[in-house]
């Protein structure tokens, strides 16, 4: 019986191991995942194929509380799957980097609400997709201020957004989208509210044909959304963004640039050995720029296990929110995505010096012209000028380095 199989067939009330998890990541990201993401990446389109796999082994409800019926993943787990993913296909690892990035919103502060608790029983149950809508025209990539506002009448809203880019926007069952808490808050004053298929239109207003990341399918749209008051969190965004969702999209996305930098390292390392089989007994020269790149891969993996292991261990502590909320850890969350997606270029880079041709060509087996495009997408993910100004100003406040 093939893994997925046998996770298939595990009773229902029994949660898969981290172990068993890993190795079902794997299994989809080789069998399916990289057989379809020359040809995702090529027509730009959503790895459908891989998203189901991941949907039929229950993943996307991985972080969903054992009671709820999710598997109840902590982040190190959820990071160790992005990696792992990302070897294969970049486009369907940051799907489901951004997936749990807004599944973790929801569980930490939902607040025991009767309809959030039922939304993840059943998105536990049918495997449901939730896109991101925090970026907005005119406001660009600052998640921490919103130009539209929520518009509450009783226990009605009516919530509209033109957004700048909206991955799986298209695909997704739900969206979780942040807005001004009122038409008289100002723009930090942020909610996040979660509209489901039924509650919203998407009118498509851009395309995304883009230099990498295409099987994301991330055009802009404009929303249209109503729904009933209880779909808006009740926490203030300011605190899901400080608490959650700020150091989950840090570390997970850098996971999945882990694991892109990883799967080009594969390639240099397997395009190094294929050269010493040539000519036994000799080192090929490119071994030495190979054990320099390993070098880099292995600081980068380091730093993501670091931050992502104080993470966790920050959330299992009484204390830990209060570190969570500090201007020193919101530096050193910012800093890791500044470092982690200068790192992937660099790495990718290094892969590409090793292969030389037959990695820059795009019809062999050390082709590596799609991670590359694929890794120039990371310093985008909220552009890093506008961390490192935020940092600038932090800094400014921040006693200790
Ligand atoms: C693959 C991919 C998937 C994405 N998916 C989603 C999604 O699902 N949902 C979503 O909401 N968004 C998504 N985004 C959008 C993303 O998160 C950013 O919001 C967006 O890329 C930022 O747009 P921008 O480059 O125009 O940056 P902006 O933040 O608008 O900035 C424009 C330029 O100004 C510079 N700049 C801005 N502010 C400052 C400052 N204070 N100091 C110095 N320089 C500054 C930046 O360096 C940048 O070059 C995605 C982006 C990518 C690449």
């Amino acid at each position: 019986m093939s893994k997925t199989a046998e996770l298939l067939s595990l009773d229902r009330d029994t949660p898969p191991s981290h172990r068993d998890l890993l190795a079902i990541a794997a299994q989809i990201g080789k069998e399916v995942a990289e057989p379809a993401a020359s040809e995702v990446d090529q027509h730009a389109r959503f790895p459908a194929e891989t998203v189901e796999a991941l949907k039929r082994a229950r993943l996307l409800g991985a972080s969903v509380p054992t009671e709820l019926g999710g598997f109840g993943c902590s982040i190190g787990t959820l990071a160790a799957i992005c990696e792992t993913l990302g070897q294969y296909c970049s486009s369907t690892a940051m799907i489901f980097a951004m997936h749990h990035i807004q599944v973790a919103s929801i569980v930490y502060h939902q607040a025991a609400s009767p309809y959030f608790t039922e939304y993840l029983k059943d998105l536990a149950k049918h495997q449901y997709l939730i896109a991101s809508v925090t970026s907005e025209v005119g406001v660009g990539g600052d998640m921490r201020s919103s130009g539209t506002a929520v518009e509450v009448l009783e226990n009605r809203f009516s919530l509209n957004k033109e957004a700048t880019t909206i991955s799986y926007g298209a695909q997704a069952d739900a969206l979780l989208v942040t807005s001004r808490r009122s038409q008289t808050a100002p723009p930090n004053d942020q909610v996040l509210t979660l509209v489901q298929k039924a509650d919203y239109t998407l009118e498509q207003t851009s395309d995304w044909d883009t230099l990498g990341m295409r099987g994301t399918s991330s055009p802009g749209f404009r929303l249209r959304s109503q729904g009933n008051v209880d779909q808006i969190l009740p926490t203030p965004f300011s605190e899901i963004a400080t608490q959650t969702m700020v150091p989950y999209s840090h570390i997970l996305w850098c996971s999945v640039w882990s694991g892109m930098a990883k799967g080009a390292v594969a390639r240099a390392r397997s395009f190094v050995r294929a050269a010493a089989r040539k000519k036994p007994g000799t080192v090929p020269p490119a071994a030495l720029r190979l054990a320099e790149v390993v070098s880099k891969l292995q600081t980068m993996q380091q730093n993501v296990s670091a931050a992502c292991f104080q993470y966790e261990s920050l959330l299992a502590s009484p204390s830990g929110k209060e570190t969570i909320s500090t201007i020193g850890f919101a530096l050193q969350m910012n800093n890791l995505k500044i470092a982690i997606s200068e790192m992937v270029v660099q790495i990718v880079m290094g892969a590409m010096g090793i292969c030389g041709i037959a990695g820059y060509k795009n019809d062999t087996p050390y082709s590596l012209g799609r991670y590359l495009r694929d890794a120039h997408s990371a310093a985008l993910m909220i552009a890093n000028d506008r961390m490192l100004a935020t940092n600038a100003t932090l800094l400014l406040i921040h006693k200790d380095i």
